[in-house]
Formats: C-alpha cells, structure tokens, sequence
C-alpha cells in the first residue's frame, strides 16, 4: 500500500511502497478515507523523539468492512488498567496511538487493535470527519471539564489561541454552557472568526488588562499566554492548559489566587469522540477541512507550517484521484 513514511528525520516524509497491515487477533484494517494533518505532527518532526519509521497521523475516519464508513479513537490503551476499564484508555499509562508510536492514516490502510475504537460515522462525511477525533474530542472534553465553573451567564471564561482547537472550543462553550465566551487572538482574521462561531467577544490580550474569567483554556501555551491566564483568574477559578508549547507557569505560593485549579487536557476518550460525533451529525457544530491527496502531504506539511491553512487539511489516501 502507499504510505508517507519518515525514515529519517532529516528528510521527513516520504512516499513508499509498504506492505499491507495484516490483523491478528482482535485487530481490523481500515482504509484510510481521511487523515487530518495536526499541528502535533509538525512537533513530532521537530522534537525527533518518536522511534523511526514513523508514519504519522491520528485524526483518522475511513472504512471498515462490516461497519461501514468510521471515526477510529487514536488512544489505544491496555484495556485492563483502573483507567481503561472507567473508559479513559487516553490517559492510560501504557497507551499507545495511532501515528505515534503506532502507524497513523499517513496510508492507504491502518492497523486498529480492538473494534471498540471504531465509532460509525452515521451518514458524516468520513474526510469532513477525520479532525473530529481530535481537535474537536480534546476541544470537548476541555469543556466538560471546566464546565463546573460556568453555570451562570455571569461567568466568563477566556479562550487563548482561536486555531482549529479553539475553534471548537468557543462552539463547544456555547453549546454546553451559558458562559460569556472571550476569544483572545493575535490575528484579527481568527477574531473576526471566533465571532461568527459564537463568541461574544474577541479580544487581544493586551485589551483584557484587568479583565476576570473564572475560566481560561489556553490553547497555547507559551509564557506570556499562561501569564495573561494566571492575571485573568479569580480565588477558585480555573486555568487548562491545552496547546503543545513550551510554556510554564510558577507554583509556588503568592503566585496565584487562593484555590486556583491547574489542570491539562489530553485528548478525548471515546465517549467524547462518540458525543462529537453526535453534535456533528446533529449539524451543531461548524469546521473546515480542505481534502488533499496522499501525494502531497510534504507539501501540506510545509503549508501548515507556514500558517498558510485555514481549515483543517486532511489527507485522502484511498480518495478519488489520489492513487
Ligand atoms: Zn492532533
Ligand atoms: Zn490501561
């Protein structure tokens, strides 16, 4: 099968020829109909740390013989633990993921070791539904997660960063809390954005200077974004940090408010993914995905990393006019 491989990270992805997957036990083969391209992938060839060869991609929809077209749940965990057996297989110890440690949908076809990761897409469009496994179950759960802090339509809660997570994010509030929703972007593109999905305002953070938010889901994570979270929190709210930077942000005593809750989000679990899928096929939510073909993903790689994307890119391996 055709498949984009890094054999070595000084050249990044390649085109091959690699042999079929072939199930054992439990596992299924799904062909690949669409693979979101992530943000996270540009940070795999970047921090070189997964074990080579590497073929990426976890936002995977595609078709599985008996099922149908389907959403594949990217955290595969050891399905025995306390964590995996509350449903929670992405925070599981020993999980391993599709286009991490284990081969991703950069390819024809993926190795999937339990049907239980196989949700069916219910009529969904599998290439408009691929990013749906992740930018928007991890977007999800953020939510939920915070949503005790929100109940009143006198709550706030600030969104760093309204890229393709924060996006969902701002919907996701919407729909599942009566919060005032503060975007917070340096691009007035994406502000303009957040406004249409449904924020009330779009700030930079400069403007929000002696603002409260009880909530702050920083989908970016570098200093200055977790600085701006730490002087928007009253005593008892609550900072997530949700993006991959590098950022940090002191412990210590007199740095916070009183009974300020840290957390972080990782991923979603497959009853997120599945109640995704629900809002989307319920036509609740609102993404943007550009299909292109398998052969290009160098390319779409470098487009992402450019910032020249404003939907979500995802690949077609097996699509029309892709072989
Ligand atoms: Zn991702
Ligand atoms: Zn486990």
């Amino acid at each position: 099968m055709l498949a984009a491989v890094v054999r070595n990270y000084d050249v990044g992805v390649r085109l091959e020829e690699i042999p079929d997957p072939v199930p054992t036990g439990d596992a299924v083969v799904v062909e690949v109909l669409g693979a979101g391209i992530c943000h996270t992938d540009l940070h795999l060839l970047h921090w070189r740390n997964r074990p080579l060869p590497l073929v990426m991609g976890h936002e995977v929809a595609g078709y599985a013989e008996g099922l149908g077209p389907v959403l594949v749940h990217q955290s595969w965990g050891c399905g025995r633990c306390r964590i995996c057996l509350r449903g929670e297989e992405q925070l599981c110890p020993d999980v391993t993921e599709a286009g991490f440690e284990r081969p991703g949908g950069y390819a024809a076809k993926i190795l999937v070791p339990h049907p239980r990761y196989l949700l069916p897409l219910g009529g969904l469009d599998p290439v408009r539904a691929a990013p749906l496994t992740d930018a928007a179950a991890t977007s999800y759960r953020a939510v939920r997660r915070a949503s005790p802090w929100l109940r009143t339509d006198h709550d706030r809660v600030v969104v760093i960063g309204a890229g393709a997570l924060g996006k969902f994010a701002i919907q996701f509030l919407r729909l599942l809390t009566p919060a005032r929703v503060i975007a917070v972007d340096v691009s007035a593109a994406k502000r303009a954005e957040a406004l249409t999905l449904g924020a009330h305002e779009a700030r930079t953070g400069d403007e929000l200077a002696g603002r409260r938010a009880e909530v702050v889901l920083d989908l970016v994570v570098e200093h200055d974004t977790l600085a701006l979270a730490a002087g928007l929190v009253p005593p008892g709210g609550m900072i997530m940090r949700i993006g991959s930077g590098n950022g940090s942000l002191p412990f210590g005593r007199g740095v916070l408010p009183p009974e300020v809750t840290l957390t972080s989000a990782r991923g979603g679990s497959i009853s997120d993914v599945s109640a995704v899928v629900d809002l989307a096929r319920a036509g609740k939510i609102r993404w943007d995905v550009e299909p292109i073909p398998l052969s290009e993903v160098a390319a779409g790689l470098r487009r992402l990393e450019r910032g020249e994307v404003t939907g979500r890119l995802v690949l077609t391996p097996t699509g029309a006019g892709d072989d």
